[in-house]
């Protein structure tokens, strides 16, 4: 096992910051510690102990901080702003509708252009089957909650009342809110939330490297996880299962990608026990991996799709549900029995969110962000991948614009570094402290620049974070 430094205690401590001349206490939040908020997936001792870090300004791929400090922002907000902080004809989008319309309602048969033309729009531009309707929300996890609602709907109306159950997957993201943080598979989200609730149901994650069996393929790994899952429903009774939820490439869990033949071997699964299955491309959706949609990379056919994040670049928030014509069908059916479907928030399809959005989606097409991706993910990735024989690296993976990376011990996924090493927040710190910005998560670390990133800003990527694990490579001896 290799010895490390100093570092004995948790990273960010009191103690843990006195270990180095340059820490995140060297940041210029100064006079922010102890703020006023209740910060999002932010440990209490560091609102305490340890200054923010305050952005002030976007440029492109880059951020800077209130003291002007500029950092390559490797993560694109939250995996998110994909044509960059300062693209005018988002800003112009919004400009012109907020001068027109800031805001009117689509309830009760109301509404406005924007959110009936982004509305064809989405239908247009998502290929991988044919689907019927878009239901907008302002967020991720309320197009997830959503999804649940839609798919308890939907089985109300054809009399199924008993098959409520969602079944999703270990290391899946899919939000926060009650039921997004359910159906979400990471241990932190329910502790002490008292969740999941009852009817989520988690299956295997599909990270081949960490969970193969020794001598298994990846196609014999997809053949177990699909097996188990046949297992789970039918130990659950088919008639209680509505619908699977999967990211095409799980994101916040640490970028995990499918292995091969997963989502066929799945999918084959679901159709038999009649399973609605949820594509969730909040992170994969609008060019991130390369093809418009992760469904289209892995040939997924949804009945029910959850975007959000890049439909806007999020400038505004916006998400949505994009329904199969069936699904939708059964929706409006019932709804016309019952007169009403009462579902809806006062900001679905809100004016502003819709313009921005429809801009966002003409810019995609009008400079062809596929091919833009296409062509700068071989640098991104093989820059990357390059450092994957770092004695303190157990794998680098990734595809398209987004990346993972695994610090492990003897290159195995079974000897993970004692947490309280903290090797991914030292790799973070290191990376913050040379201009760049990245996700931490455990000992995992991601990345998923935005799509318009040239490739100088992927060589300064590449640079940084080779720095960086050096730096960490130096505290580990
Ligand atoms: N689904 C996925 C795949 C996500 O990555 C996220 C957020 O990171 C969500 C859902 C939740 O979205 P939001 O934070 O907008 O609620």
């Amino acid at each position: 096992l290799a010895q490390i430094q100093l570092l004995t205690q948790p990273y960010g401590t009191e103690a843990s910051l006195e270990r180095d001349n340059w820490t995140t206490d060297s940041r210029n939040g100064q006079g922010f510690k102890g703020h006023g908020m209740i910060a999002p997936f932010t440990p209490g001792w560091q609102i305490a102990d340890v200054n923010p870090l305050v952005i002030e300004k976007s440029e492109g791929s880059y951020v800077y901080d209130i003291n002007g400090k500029k950092y390559l922002d490797s993560l694109a907000g939250l995996w998110s702003t994909s044509l960059g902080g300062s693209e005018p004809r988002l800003v112009a989008a919004a400009t012109a509708q907020l001068n027109t319309l800031p805001f009117y309602h689509s309830f009760w048969n109301r509404t406005t252009k924007p959110s009936l033309d982004l509305a064809k729009e989405i239908l247009e531009i998502f290929t991988a089957r044919k689907m019927g309707k878009v239901f907008f929300t302002n967020s991720g996890s309320e197009a997830n909650d959503s999804q649940v609602k839609l798919a308890w709907y939907y089985n109300n109306a054809l009399g199924r009342p008993k098959k409520k159950k969602i079944i999703s997957r270990l290391k899946g993201y899919h939000g926060s809110t009650l039921i997004a943080a359910s159906l979400t598979g990471i241990p932190a989200l329910h502790q002490q939330f008292d969740l999941p609730v009852p009817f989520v149901l988690h299956t295997d994650c599909p990270h081949y490297w960490r969970y193969h069996l020794p001598g298994e393929t990846e196609e014999e790994f997809s053949s177990r996880l699909a097996n188990n899952l046949e297992n789970l429903i039918l130990k659950e009774g088919p008639e209680t299962i509505a619908a699977f939820i999967a990211e095409p490439v799980i994101g916040s869990g640490g970028v995990i990608l499918p292995p091969a033949t997963y989502f066929d071997k799945v999918q084959a699964v679901l159709k038999k026990y009649d399973v609605l299955l949820i594509a969730d491309e909040v992170i994969c959706g609008f060019g991130r991996l390369g093809t418009m949609f992760g469904c289209d990379k892995y040939n997924i056919k949804p009945d029910l799709v959850s975007i959000a994040k890049a439909l806007s670049s999020a400038y505004v928030p916006i998400g949505a549900v994009i329904a199969s014509p069936e699904v939708s069908d059964v929706i409006h059916s019932q709804s016309n029995k019952l007169g009403n479907f009462a579902h809806g928030f006062t900001y679905s399809g809100h004016p502003v969110a819709c313009a921005v959005a429809i801009e966002a989606l003409k810019i995609y097409k009008e400079r062809n962000i596929l091919e833009q991706v296409n062509n700068i993910s071989p640098r991104f990735q093989d820059g990357i991948k390059a450092f994957s024989n770092s004695p303190i690296i157990g794998e680098i993976r990734g595809t398209g614009l987004i990346s993972g990376t695994d610090f492990t011990d003897n290159k195995s996924p079974n000897s993970p570094f004692p947490p309280e090493w903290g090797i991914a927040a030292y790799f973070g710190e290191m990376c913050e402290k040379h201009g760049m910005l990245v996700r931490v998560s455990g000992d995992t670390i991601t990345m998923s620049p935005a799509l318009i990133v040239s490739p100088e800003e992927v060589d300064e990527i590449i640079s940084i974070f080779g720095k960086a694990l050096k730096d960490t490579e130096d505290r580990v001896k």
